[in-house]
């Protein structure tokens, strides 16, 4: 089909060109726009475009789960068009949710949020049995957290499964956004029909967002993945994700087991490049060659990219140290042994701590009394998730060697503060966090830190030390303001 039309949006005309192999988008001046350059409002007036040219039908949607998953594609599918359910078992979150309050941290979600509530097409509830019968589709958002041995933990997931199997009364397709082990779909699968003969499909259907970037993921994925081999099931995936299909996003059909492994293999093999690199800058260190520059000169090589190549205190949040866990764990139950993972693991688990010991030998092995100031304390920038973050590891690791924390983080603190209370204390800004510090521990990569007035950090500092996890700095950066400074993989200064 080819077309070809018009449109104004923002002040903005975007003439639309599509043949079967090619979309483009021109803006006023004719000039050629990449998705990635169209802001969210128009990419909105462009599916909408899309679903009338191509009848889209809209759909309505339950998703099971608002936690970072299920509230970002929740409201990326109410943006879409669709009408939304969103159930969740916290009452106090789903009341927020109602009274318009975002429960988490993420960049440009807010104004998506409102704008579907004010357009009816977002809608909250705690009741699973409201919201199934109005929907076509139920999508799994749940926690798949690692159990005792380190597989994942199935029992949030098989759990709705039991209750859907209860209330079904016409034919739906269930969608499983959560990552689970290779099998699940079928043990999903078991799960309803043991509680109902209504018909119905289970599909597999993996997130790839990065929290930090989840809006931004989900409405411009790289590919969408959909594991099914029923015909009905993938029509109505298709019809889904029509909107993205239609501006050129890829959608992979393949079987389910292919497609659960998918993500474990993706998310485990970023571990493995994040953990590579590590290892690396360490080598770097010992025989004095600059991480900085092995970096840009490996990265150069596209069979490589840049990405993910940048050292520093390990990996954490609530993705990779559970799917490289969990993928471990998948091995050993067939006799098979990831070694390449769990060597990841580890290295990369006393690399979130490898600070720890400079700073103690630093300061001579004894940290008592000591005070250190730690600026960010989220897993990474952008978002307030502090699960397995490197600096709990590292706070752990202080307080027991007797010094004391005064820490910075504008959006993680209130969930740190859940955890650790008052056995740190915590600063409203990144210099007060300095007052009388013996040293600066950087454990999160925050925009805010990347070019800090060196002369009043010294100022309120006790002692001009800064021992940097994130290599928020260049070298140069630092060179004669005075400061001792450790980073990774570099060499050190002072
Ligand atoms: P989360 O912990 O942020 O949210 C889970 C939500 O499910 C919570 O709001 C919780 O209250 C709710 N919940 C628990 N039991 C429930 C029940 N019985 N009924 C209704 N709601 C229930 O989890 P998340 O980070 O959104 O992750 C969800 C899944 O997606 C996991 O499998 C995770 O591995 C995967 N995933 C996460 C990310 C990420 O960046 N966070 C990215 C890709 C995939």
């Amino acid at each position: 089909m080819s077309y070809e039309k018009r449109h104004s949006c923002e002040g903005l005309f975007i003439v639309f060109r599509k043949s079967d192999a090619n979309i483009q988008f021109f803006d006023k001046s004719a000039k050629i726009c990449r998705l990635s350059q169209i802001t969210s409002r128009i990419r909105y007036e462009i599916f909408f475009i899309f679903a009338q040219i191509f009848k889209t039908q809209i759909l309505n949607i339950t998703i099971v789960g608002t936690g970072y998953v299920g509230l970002v594609t929740g409201t990326t599918l109410a943006e879409l068009g669709n009408t939304v359910y969103c159930v969740d078992i916290d009452a106090e979150k789903v009341e927020r949710m109602k009274q318009g309050h975002v429960p988490i941290y993420e960049p440009g979600l807010e104004e998506m949020f409102l704008r579907n509530i004010q357009a009816r097409r977002l809608f909250f509830t705690t009741d699973l049995e409201e919201a199934l019968p109005k929907s076509e589709v139920i999508y799994l958002a749940l926690p798949t957290p690692p159990g005792e041995d380190g597989s994942a933990d199935l029992s949030y997931v098989l759990s709705v499964s039991n209750q859907i199997g209860d209330l079904l009364t016409d034919y739906k397709v269930i969608v499983n956004k959560s990552t689970v082990p290779v099998g699940t779909a079928d043990k999903v699968r078991e799960t309803i029909a043991a509680k109902t003969k209504i018909p119905f499909d289970v599909v597999s259907n993996p997130e790839f967002l990065r929290e930090g970037f989840a809006v931004e993921d989900s409405m411009n994925p790289a590919r969408v993945i959909v594991g099914s081999e029923s015909e009905r099931a993938k029509d109505v995936m298709a019809q889904i994700y029509q909107p993205f299909t239609n501006i050129g996003i890829p959608i992979i059909f393949m079987d389910e087991k292919s497609s659960e492994l998918t993500k474990y293999a993706s998310n485990s093999f970023l571990a493995v490049k994040i953990t590579f690199m590590n290892e690396i800058a360490n080598y770097c260190e010992k025989v004095g060659a600059d991480v900085d520059k092995v970096r840009l000169g490996m990265g150069s090589d596209d069979r490589i990219g840049h990405r993910f190549l940048f050292p520093g205190i390990g990996y954490g949040g609530s993705c990779f140290p559970k799917d490289v866990k969990a993928l471990i764990r998948s091995g050993k139950q067939e006799d098979f042994d990831f070694q390449i993972l769990e060597a990841t693991e580890s290295v990369n688990q006393a690399q979130k701590v490898i600070l720890v010991s400079e700073i103690e030998k630093y300061f001579g092995g004894n940290l008592q009394g000591k005070k250190i100031a730690i600026w960010g304390l989220a897993f990474k920038a952008n978002t307030d998730d502090i699960r397995e973050a490197s600096s709990l590891d590292n706070i752990e690791k202080l307080l027991e060697k007797g010094a004391t924390i005064s820490a910075y983080d504008a959006i993680a603190e209130e969930n740190v503060r859940k955890i650790l209370g008052d056995k740190i204390s915590y600063s409203k800004d990144m210099y007060s966090a300095l007052e009388n510090a013996d040293c600066l521990l950087i454990a999160t990569e925050w925009s805010e830190f990347k070019n800090p007035n060196f002369e009043m950090m010294a100022e309120k500092m006790n002692n001009k030390a800064i021992f940097d996890g994130r290599n928020m700095f260049a070298l140069e950066q630092v060179e004669n303001s005075g400061f001792f400074y450790k980073s990774i993989g570099r060499k050190t200064l002072g």
